[in-house]
């Protein structure tokens, strides 16, 4: 028996005969109860107002990429009952996600805004050639060959291990942010796999992760919102509203995140030309939240080096490098302000001759 879409707040206390008659019906196909709960800013016109004016003191003019996972002829995602197509689902939070951003000021690219066919690479391509900041993948999920067929849970990955010199810290930020609000607005759990709900895309195929987060130069996340293999996640994914309310938790992460502040780093040093023996760089540090001196990593073609002070009052970090090899150079740094917020991946190439000042 298949039964409506039903939610809580439905059942009126006021009118018995209702209350009757949902409870009859309750009775009758227990099984297929929909639950979700709307939150409060859906309810409550005013209160979204305030939201939505607060956070666009953060968001106002960043430019942030939607990556609507599958879609045209890769269809073949769906639930057992046929009503949640993966391809849909993914789109269909991706465009309300686009709506509540472009609300708050953000200017959205998306790799599709409709049903059809975008290569994997291509995504990563369009997003680092998009002038965007972020990407964010949203697809849902499926157990593994074998898996348990009644698993759901949210959750939200970044790319490579901690202990790996690709992984970018802010990821795993941007994750966690997300994955909070996300996961709090389906009210799933993160899964038993992580702590916080956040995973390694080393979990899934290790060594290499998701194509589309090992590819994409930008700082990337690849939320997988919910099982669409699970009975009731199926149900609730093929309602509209569901999918707003998803989206809305996604929003409010990426929102709560911009606002605990992002350190920016810059180059103050004139040139990029260094004499062998006086390799001297000044980078700022700024943050509208405080600099964790403590969280500062620095990386000489990604070797740690530690010959470098922060100057905490002018948020100077001097960098002081001897004896490196004549030819070009990557410097990467990393740091945190005191939200626990890190930096965009930021390097800076320079180039060490030998002894320029002898060749007058
Ligand atoms: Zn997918």
């Amino acid at each position: 028996m298949k039964s409506m879409p039903r939610r809580k707040s439905e059942v009126d206390l006021k009118y018995p005969v209702i209350l009757l008659l949902s409870g009859l019906f309750l009775i009758g196909c227990s099984a297929d109860i929909t639950y979700y709960e709307i939150p409060i800013e859906f309810k409550n016109p005013q209160k979204k107002k305030e939201l939505l004016t607060n956070y666009t003191k953060y968001l106002f003019g960043k430019k942030i990429f939607l990556d609507p996972g599958h879609g045209g002829e890769d269809r073949r995602n769906q639930g057992p009952k046929g009503l949640t197509i993966e391809a849909d689902a993914n789109l269909n939070v991706a465009l309300a996600l686009r709506d509540f951003l472009n609300e708050a000021g953000v200017q959205v690219i998306m790799s599709r805004s409709e049903d059809m066919t975008v290569d994997l690479k291509a995504r990563s391509i369009m997003a680092d050639s998009s002038g965007a900041e972020l990407f964010i993948s949203i697809h849902h999920n499926a157990p593994g060959k074998g898996g348990d067929e009644g698993i759901n849970y949210t959750s939200t990955y970044y790319h490579a291990l901690e202990t790996d010199f690709e992984y970018e810290p802010c990821e795993r930020d941007i994750a966690k942010y997300i994955q909070r609000d996300l996961s709090y607005a389906m009210r799933n759990s993160g899964g038993l796999g992580s702590f916080d709900g956040t995973y390694s895309d080393y979990m899934i195929y290790p060594g290499a992760g998701f194509s589309v987060l090992r590819l994409t130069k930008i700082p990337s996340v690849l939320v997988e919102c919910g099982f669409f293999t699970n009975p009731h996640e199926e149900r609730r994914l093929a309602i509209d509203e569901f999918n707003k309310i998803q989206a809305w938790g996604i929003f409010r992460g990426i929102a709560r995140y911009y606002a605990a502040g992002i350190p920016q780093i810059k180059f103050l040093t004139a040139e990029d030309i260094f004499d062998k023996t006086e390799i001297n760089l000044e980078f700022s540090i700024s943050d509208s939240v405080q600099i964790n001196a403590k969280s500062i990593q620095v990386y000489v073609d990604s070797i740690s080096v530690n010959n470098y002070k922060f100057e905490a009052l002018t948020n100077i970090l001097s960098i002081n490098l001897a004896d490196l090899e004549e030819g070009e150079h990557i410097v990467r740094i990393i740091a945190a302000n005191g939200n626990g917020n890190h930096s965009f991946p930021f390097n800076q190439k320079i180039i060490v001759k030998e002894n320029t000042k002898n060749h007058f």
